[in-house]
């Protein structure tokens, strides 16, 4: 059995890893590979041929990350409603020669998030990064009981239009584009900002001064300069490992029609990582 993970500077991810040992621990001779596009002259391209070759090569399917998870929609046969309602994919399964695209992110993140930092109806959230990923943890964030939720882009249109999709889904939460200056509770990070890639922060934790709490879906590293800053200030923080963990075992039961062992999974990430996952 072959999966793999398509995506742009992996070579750190822990999902291969996760999903072999998860693979043995239920006797399956199971290869997870990556295809990675960093440097690729052409990514879209270079995307289209990675589908092809793992399709053509009897991979059960194939995870897909940043920067792919909008990109790869138009490849695909079919999308399961819940990738549908988020508008993005980071599973394809392959099966009976079609390619269905499917959205594990948000049940990894939805149970990271009540698991680490629990029911919110009162609070107020900033959500930081409106893309692929983005769009999966506005969505559990509103099912996790959050009510006013605001949205940042750097680009205004991406951020619009999140905010639009998620009223569209959720018309009771009050969903707002976000333009700074308002009391914000929590914060979550969705943007690669943090990645060894992409250096840095996305916000200044000064331009939301009554935060009680930051979260971060950024895992390698797993404790980001915005965590550091967060931590340094006594907040709450959450990293992205716990959402890691389950979006990988959402996707292996996916891939193999077998059922992942959450906690084993979770386990093994905290060797692998030393950090205790939500
Ligand atoms: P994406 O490219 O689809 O979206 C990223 C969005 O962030 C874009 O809309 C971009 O405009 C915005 N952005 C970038 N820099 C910004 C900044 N400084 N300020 C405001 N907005 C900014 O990428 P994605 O697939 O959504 O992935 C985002 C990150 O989430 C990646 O680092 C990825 O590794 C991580 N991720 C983690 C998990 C997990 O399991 N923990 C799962 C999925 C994604």
């Amino acid at each position: 059995m072959k999966a793999a993970l398509i995506g742009n500077g992996i070579a750190a991810s822990l999902t291969p890893v996760l999903h072999e040992a998860e693979g043995r621990a239920h006797g399956l001779a199971y290869r997870y590979r990556r295809f990675d596009m960093a440097g690729a002259p052409e990514p879209a391209v270079a995307l289209q041929d990675a589908v092809t070759e793992a399709k053509v090569a009897g991979y059960v399917g194939v995870n897909v990350t940043y920067p792919y998870k909008q990109q790869i929609i138009a490849l695909l046969d079919d999308l399961s409603d819940g990738a549908g309602d988020i508008g993005s994919v980071n599973t394809v399964v392959f099966r009976n020669g079609r390619a269905v695209g499917h959205n594990t992110d948000y049940v990894g993140f939805h149970r990271a998030f009540v698991a680490k930092i629990g029911p919110l109806q009162h609070d107020t959230v900033l959500l930081l990064g409106a893309g692929g990923a983005g769009s999966a943890v506005g969505l559990a964030m509103l099912d996790a009981g959050v009510s006013c939720l605001y949205v940042y882009d750097r680009d205004a249109c991406v951020a619009d239009a999140l905010r639009a999709r998620l009223v569209r889904l959720r018309p009771q939460a009050q969903v707002l584009v976000w333009s700074g200056a308002t009391l914000i509770d929590g914060v979550i990070n969705a943007t690669p900002m943090g990645m060894a890639s992409h250096p840095g922060q996305a916000i200044d934790l000064d331009d939301v001064p009554h935060a009680k709490w930051v979260g971060d879906i950024v895992y390698f590293p797993h404790q980001t300069p915005l965590l550091h800053a967060a931590a340094a200030r006594g907040l709450h923080v959450m990293t992205g490992g716990g959402m890691a963990v389950g979006q990988a075992a959402a996707a292996f039961e996916l891939f193999t029609g077998l059922p992942a062992d959450v906690a084993r999974m979770t386990a093994h990430f905290h060797t692998l990582t030393q950090e205790v996952p939500a």
